[in-house]
């Protein structure tokens, strides 16, 4: 579906920001100032950049070095694929730093008798909310190589490049931050005792900074079929691929 842009003044250099319906924060093409859509108000939070080390002709080589890997591949992968996309898309996402302290008790099974645990589980956690639906992304594979983050500079950011917004503001991002820190917890917990009778989890903010990350989405044709193929353009990391399947 084909969504119609709407426009501000970025409220910094006063050229005009494009925004689709949904998203709420946006960055300026032209001078790089983040600002909050419907207030119209400066971003006040740390905006980050993860710089992307490829261009359209060194992305082959993570490309090529995926198709040949592997033990599920057919064998002929990387000479009769052809790569027909390689799109550099830099996403949003909320980086959220917590410490978080789950109080449990639970019931301990594997003895007989069983007995009662009780205990704590104190973690800190850098954790990585993405800013928008991207259909298939998988959150759970990627780490942000938070070590390489500058502060968010336009100039790097190519020209073949896109950009996308935030559809969720700080206090969404945070929300989902707590909640999928305590079903990791949870998890976590269910290797310990195998019911739980309750669990509470406070979490303590450190620190939130939004952040661009390069992602490049690739699609390759193998034997007149289209496949996807998803590399993180820091370290040329496959975060996520469509493998054919191989006959045996
Ligand atoms: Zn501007």
């Amino acid at each position: 579906m084909d969504t119609v842009a709407q426009e501000i003044r970025c409220s910094h250099c006063g050229a005009p920001v494009e925004f689709k319906p949904g998203e709420i924060i946006a960055t300026c093409k032209y001078c790089g100032f983040t600002t909050v859509i419907e207030t119209g108000q400066t971003f006040t939070f740390e905006h980050s950049l993860i710089l992307n080390k490829f261009d359209q002709k060194s992305i082959d080589e993570p490309i090529q070095a995926w198709l040949r890997g592997g033990f599920l591949k057919p064998g002929d992968l990387a000479r009769k694929s052809k790569i027909t996309e390689r799109n550099l898309v830099y996403l949003p996402f909320w980086v959220v730093s917590v410490e978080a302290k789950s109080t449990y008790k639970g019931i301990f099974e594997r003895i007989a008798p069983a007995i009662v645990k009780e205990g704590t589980i104190a973690k800190e956690y850098e954790w990585l909310v993405l800013a928008r639906e991207v259909s298939g992304f998988p959150t759970h594979e990627y780490e942000v190589p938070l070590e390489g983050k500058i502060p968010f500079d336009f100039r790097k950011i190519e020209g073949f490049a896109k950009l996308l917004n935030s559809e969720i503001d700080r206090d969404a991002a945070l929300e989902l931050a707590k909640q999928q820190i305590e079903e990791h917890n949870r998890f976590l917990l269910q290797q310990d005792v195998d019911k739980i009778v309750e669990m509470k989890t406070e979490v303590t903010l450190k620190q939130m900074v939004y952040l661009h990350a390069p992602i490049w989405f690739i699609k390759y044709e193998y034997k007149g079929k289209d496949y996807q193929l998803t590399i993180e353009g820091t370290a040329g990391t496959a975060l996520k691929g469509d493998i054919p399947s191989s006959r045996f």
